[in-house]
């Protein structure tokens, strides 16, 4: 049995036990435990509540420093999220398609106009390159980059678009191979403009020889026959005349063509009263249209007021018109060269009641060299086919257009549409 001093020696050691171990645990134990939490937070990627560490003074150190690593964190992390949207901006602002693979062909990287040119509109990293294009000409040039002798090039044809690639490979810090960048650019409208030249190339050359030949074969002829009787001489020299004014024509329609599509027109813009400008105009025209015995009407509003244009150029682009209406117009045909004020426009047109134009070649005749079926026109007359791409540049030049309507045998419309205000 115990006495009670016994007693009274044994709870105070129970209490002085029990106030060590609440020391211990507060000091010792729980900081601890309140660290192992806010690590797991850490590595969980949440934010801790605090890091203030209650007790002892290395655990509260401990919290400081985690804040501060933990500040680091967020600020590196907003650094890269911020370096990576800006660079997801340049990449979908580019209007030229990216793509990165690594050296096993697999996607690292696409921009959006890779994903909308192979219609793929999600991808997902490391998918296997062959997925989204099977084209054994991507797969040649990237076998050709990876062999790290520099950029290379190949074009590629997609649906309607000729596309060029270039490609380069990627390189680790220690210069080693890592996989390939590919740019995917767009070179229809480049291609098409090329075939344009190429085209206008051979017109030309082809417009040139024949004249040129032919006036090469009736020199030869003289050369050859210095005692050619007058008759034939006269006849001789008539066609060489027609051949050469045919040549002098096409060159001069080649410099005006020229000096047109220039980047300076240099267009010399003044006030033009039509009301007194087309009838001007007609006037120089009376000789061929008696020789065809051709009716000219001029429509005018007496009210139509005074347009700005460059008047050498305006007659310039009627008198080519006229000249049409005249060239296939039939004899005794009338033809019509009116003026109007449309919706903030201005529309000049000439009218014929000629041969007019089949429907297939309405839409081509504005184009360079075209010409519609030669055998057709009444004097088997031969333009230079320039005349309408002429008429179509002193238009757009101008703010404006042009627009053609016909039959065929019974007549055609060429308009000239030009902004009111300019
Ligand atoms: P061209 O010098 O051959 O007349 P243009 O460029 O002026 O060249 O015209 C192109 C083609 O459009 C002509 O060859 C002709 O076939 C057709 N064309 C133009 N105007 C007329 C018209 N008023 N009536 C019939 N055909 C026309």
């Amino acid at each position: 049995m115990m006495n009670p001093v016994s007693w009274l020696i044994f709870i105070l050691i129970c209490a002085a036990l029990g106030c060590i171990a609440f020391i211990v645990w507060r000091k010792w134990i729980a900081p601890w435990r309140q660290v192992e939490d806010v690590i797991t937070q850490i590595g969980r990627g949440e934010r801790p509540r605090t890091f203030l560490m209650e007790g002892s003074a290395p655990a509260q150190r401990i919290g400081f420093q985690l804040e501060k690593i933990v500040g680091d964190l967020e600020r590196r992390q907003k650094q890269i999220a911020k370096r990576e949207s800006g660079m997801q901006t340049i990449f979908s602002a580019m209007q030229d398609a990216l793509l990165v693979v690594d050296s096993n062909r697999r996607v690292i990287l696409t921009n959006q106009t890779f994903r909308k040119l192979f219609d793929a509109p999600e991808i997902s990293v490391a998918t296997p390159l062959l997925e989204i294009v099977r084209d054994p000409t991507l797969d040649r040039l990237l076998t050709d980059a990876f062999r790290g002798d520099g950029p290379v090039r190949c074009e590629l044809t997609l649906d309607a678009s000729q596309i060029e690639l270039h490609a380069v490979a990627t390189r680790n810090e220690s210069g080693e191979i890592t996989g390939a960048l590919v740019l995917f650019h767009d070179i229809t409208e480049l291609k098409k403009v090329d075939q344009v030249r190429r085209d206008f190339v051979a017109n030309v050359s082809h417009e040139l020889r024949t004249p040129l030949s032919i006036l090469r074969g009736y020199i030869e002829t003289l050369l050859d026959s210095p005692k050619t009787p007058r008759e034939e001489l006269t006849r001789i020299l008539r066609v060489m005349e027609r051949h050469s004014d045919r040549l002098e024509l096409l060159v001069e329609d080649l410099l005006t063509l020229a000096q047109l599509e220039s980047g300076n027109p240099n267009l010399q813009m003044g006030t033009v009263d039509l009301s007194s400008f087309l009838p001007e105009m007609v006037r120089d025209w009376e000789k061929k249209l008696t020789r065809k015995q051709l009716n000219i009407i001029v429509d005018v509003p007496p009210d139509l007021s005074p347009i700005r244009v460059d008047r050498t150029r305006l007659q310039e682009a009627l008198y080519n018109l006229l000249d049409n209406a005249v060239k296939y117009s039939r004899e005794h045909g009338e033809i019509r060269l009116n003026a109007r004020r449309r919706e903030g426009e201005i529309e000049l047109s000439v009218s014929d009641e000629g041969i007019g134009i089949a429907k297939d070649d309405l839409p081509r005749i504005f184009e360079r060299f075209y010409r519609a079926d030669k055998a057709r026109s009444p004097d088997k007359v031969s333009g230079t086919g320039l005349g309408l791409a002429i008429v179509k540049h002193i238009a757009q030049l101008h703010g404006g257009r042009v627009e053609a309507e016909s039959e065929l045998d019974k007549g055609t419309t060429i308009r000239v549409v030009l902004p009111s205000a300019m």
